[in-house]
């Protein structure tokens, strides 16, 4: 890791570290000792060092031998200065040369300019400098107000504001917010995470474009071919992503916007000098210490940052926190969990919506040939206004629940039904052959259904066809069906994105769990070895009965070792080369089938290990649990169950359910075993990362009740021997997983960049 620049440190945060136990300073306005990173430097010598700590506690100090009983005087700024003239004199030239070339260049070329400040450090020095050099009825400034501002970012923007505008006569001011304040984006959309960034596009960038936009509309200056130059405090160490980035870049998003970053090269002690040189405004929030002024709180904030606010703006702040306490409560953890969840950083994870309260809202689709089948429960938007960017909408409201309606794109005609019943939609919509439209309806669905009208979609189109205020409204005559707004984010939508799980499509499978589809058949060892041995013409081959074939059918494609066409699927090709590993290939099939089939997941979830169960009780619990079943179904259901224990390994050997019979009744015990192959055990792992949508767990989280899937929920296996298989994959040549077990740092870390296929691959690649 690199060192950081050193930073200036204010009485301010010695005071608020408690260091005004041991050390005697005046409260000045000037810095009075160093800090780099978390280390504090006075006249050189290492005097302090703050370690450890969370958002709810202070660091310890250690103090060194220097750092005893001190007593500070303010540090000579303009000593510093002076010793650092030059260097600053080239920068502060360099840059004003960079914003004059930069301004003659593109005056030229027809832009306009304006300037993006945040009320930090940066951008005060970017301010300083671009008002010295463009003229002011050439500029305008925008302040993006995230609405999750410190109270010190708008106390310095007022200031600010005030002294430029009577210093620039001419110069213009302006404020660019989110459409909602951002905590009920929080609330809405679920915390931001690392992951699921939401909060850059919701509450700043898109936003600022808005703003941009409306400003030149306010001045007669807009038109849809407008060129705009920005210029921003963005610096190289900043981030390593930043780093990569050019000094003059076009937009990424918005083609007609060019950004220019003045101070690209700087490093923060120079930043701090130059303000320090030209007396400018500094936020107070860095007097307190913290290191970047940004949003109160933020996933990409270090823990230092965040307990610095914890004491500076804690009311602020609480307002965010309590959003992380309803989704840890949400995820069924108690208070004490929350607050590690907390102070661990653990919500800045976040991949999907788990443990977001969504109301409901939900979206569950299937593809049938060309057509998609979808319902949408209680979507938040019309489905007839978005589907107007796919081509040319007609339809007719046959009844109060029902519309009939087609789309023309191209050549095509698409007709679709759609019928309503209380809060619920389904629609039936066919997609034509192409590809690309296929997926503007899947999103369509997306963005339907999860919309928060969070503007960020409206900002992507090149035409204003499209505007988002308390509704979307797609103005045919202006829309030119680029698809803009629908390819613009993963899903088409922010909200989709952060709410669903990143497997997102649900399979539209019927919530029922009692099922006749087995027609009282398990899948039987030797059904599926003959499969595996003929997998091209088993079917031909086969002298089965009709009723068996359609039985084990289903149960294959249950397995995912046939598609929907009937065909061997990539797994079941793997898995025929291994079969001699029969009990291995097995604890697969049991793996998908978890996934696949209510019924079993019912049994696994519902009953603990070492359970007995009578066949009669398992029904009474089965029509208790799915309020659809008939007992008639449930007993098919049970049967197919009890079968598939009797003539497969999965109940002999992996003992996951053995039939016994007492006097007239036959039991189920769930014993579970600890011989599970390790590529099996790290396939049910990686299985259960697509379908939660994270690649981080915790072993403790394996045991408890609520983790769907993973190697204890399906085969009972004992922790100890979970951890010794879990060191092994960690140490195989592959290093299918990184585990750290030492103490109660209980993680799993699976890889970005395997899916639970390859773990197949790698399976077969090994034993075949
Ligand atoms: S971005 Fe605008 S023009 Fe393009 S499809 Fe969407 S609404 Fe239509
Ligand atoms: S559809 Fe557009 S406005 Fe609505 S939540 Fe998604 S990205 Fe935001």
């Amino acid at each position: 890791e690199s060192i950081p620049p050193p930073r200036p440190v204010f009485f301010e945060e010695l005071e608020l570290l408690g260091l005004n136990k041991f050390w005697d300073y005046p409260k000045v306005q000037e810095p009075l000792l160093w800090a780099i990173g978390r280390k504090y430097y006075y006249k050189g010598e290492p005097v302090a060092e703050a370690k450890g700590g969370n958002i709810f506690e202070p660091p310890k100090i250690v103090l060194t031998e220097k750092g005893q009983n001190l007593k500070l005087e303010p540090i000579d700024i303009k000593e510093v200065i002076e010793k650092n003239k030059e260097a600053l004199f080239v920068l502060e030239n360099e840059a004003l040369d960079f914003i004059e070339h930069t301004y003659k260049v593109y005056k030229k070329k027809g832009y306009l300019f304006a300037m993006s400040y945040s009320g930090g450090k940066d951008s005060q020095v970017v301010l300083d400098l671009v008002t010295r050099v463009i003229p002011p009825d050439d500029l305008v400034v925008i302040f993006s107000d995230t609405t999750m501002e410190i109270s010190y970012t708008y106390e310095n923007v007022e200031k600010t504001k005030e002294e430029y505008m009577k210093r620039y006569l001419g110069l213009k001011f302006y404020v660019a917010k989110p459409p909602k304040p951002a905590i009920e984006f929080w609330k809405e959309l679920g915390p931001p995470s690392i992951k699921q960034r939401w909060c850059c596009t919701v509450t700043k960038t898109a936003p600022f474009h808005k703003a941009l936009k409306n400003i030149l509309k306010e001045n007669g200056n807009y038109d849809s071919l407008i060129k705009i130059l920005v210029f921003e405090g963005v610096r190289s160490d900043e981030s390593a992503i930043r780093s990569r980035y050019e000094r003059i870049r076009r937009n990424i998003k918005h083609f007609y916007q060019i950004n220019a970053e003045v101070i690209h090269n700087w490093s923060s002690t120079e930043v701090f000098l130059y303000l320090f040189l030209r007396k400018l405004n500094i936020n107070k929030g860095y007097r307190f210490g913290l290191d970047r002024i940004g949003c109160s709180l933020c996933p990409f904030a270090s823990s230092w940052n965040e307990h610095i606010l914890y004491k500076i703006q804690k009311n602020m702040l609480k307002k965010f926190i309590n959003v992380i306490y309803e989704y840890g409560k949400v995820l069924g953890l108690s208070n004490l969990d929350i607050t590690t969840f907390i102070t661990d950083e653990q919500w800045k994870k976040r991949a999907g919506g788990r443990g977001i309260d969504n109301n409901g809202t939900t979206l569950l689709f299937s593809f049938e040939g060309n057509n998609i089948k979808a319902t949408l429960k209680k979507p938040k938007e019309n489905i007839l206004e978005w589907l107007k960017t796919v081509g040319d909408l007609h339809y007719k409201v046959e009844s109060k629940n029902k519309i009939m309606g087609e789309i023309k794109v191209g050549n095509e005609t698409l007709p679709f039904i759609i019928n309503k019943k209380e809060e619920n939609l389904k629609i039936c919509i066919n997609t034509g052959l192409n590809p690309v439209t296929k997926e503007m309806i899947k999103k369509i669905l997306y963005k339907t259904t999860y919309c928060v009208h969070c503007g960020a979609c409206a900002e992507e189109c090149p035409t204003e066809a499209l505007t988002i205020n308390s509704s979307v409204k797609i103005n045919t005559d202006l829309c030119i069906h680029c698809g803009n707004c629908l390819n613009f984010a993963e899903k088409g939508c922010l909200a989709a994105k952060s709410l669903t799980t990143y497997g997102g499509e649900k399979p539209m499978k019927r919530d029922r769990i009692a099922t006749s589809k087995f027609q009282n058949f398990g899948l039987r060892r030797d059904w599926l070895i003959f499969f595996l041995q003929n997998l091209n013409d088993w079917f031909s081959k086969t002298n089965l009965g009709n009723r068996q074939i359609e039985s084990l059918k289903t149960w294959l494609r249950e397995s995912e070792l046939l598609d929907k066409n009937n065909k061997p699927t990539a797994i079941a090709k793997l898995l025929s080369k291994i079969i001699n590993d029969e009990l291995l290939i097995w604890e697969i099939v049991w793996t998908n089938l978890y996934y696949n089939v209510n019924l079993i997941k019912w049994y696994l979830n519902t009953f603990d290990w070492g359970t007995s169960i009578s066949g009669k009780d398992l029904v009474i619990k089965l029509v208790e649990d799915d309020s659809n079943a008939k007992e008639k179904t449930a007993k098919n259901a049970i049967s197919s169950l009890f079968n598939l224990f009797d003539c497969s390994p999965i109940g002999y050997e992996l003992k996951i359910g053995v039939i016994e019979k007492i006097g007239r009744e036959r039991y189920v015990r769930k014993i579970g075993t600890d011989n599970i192959h390790s590529l099996a055990v790290a396939y049910s792992l990686y299985k259960s990362a697509e379908h939660i949508g994270r690649r981080d767990f915790t072993i403790s989280e394996l045991y408890s009740k609520k983790f769907k899937g993973g190697p204890y929920k399906l085969f009972g296996i004992s922790r100890d021997r979970l951890e010794r298989i879990l060191r092994g994959l960690q140490e195989d040549k592959e290093q299918i997983l990184k585990v750290d077990l030492v103490a109660d740092l209980d993680n799993i870390r699976l890889r970005d960049d395997l899916s639970s296929l390859d773990i197949v691959k790698i399976t077969e690649a090994r034993l075949k």
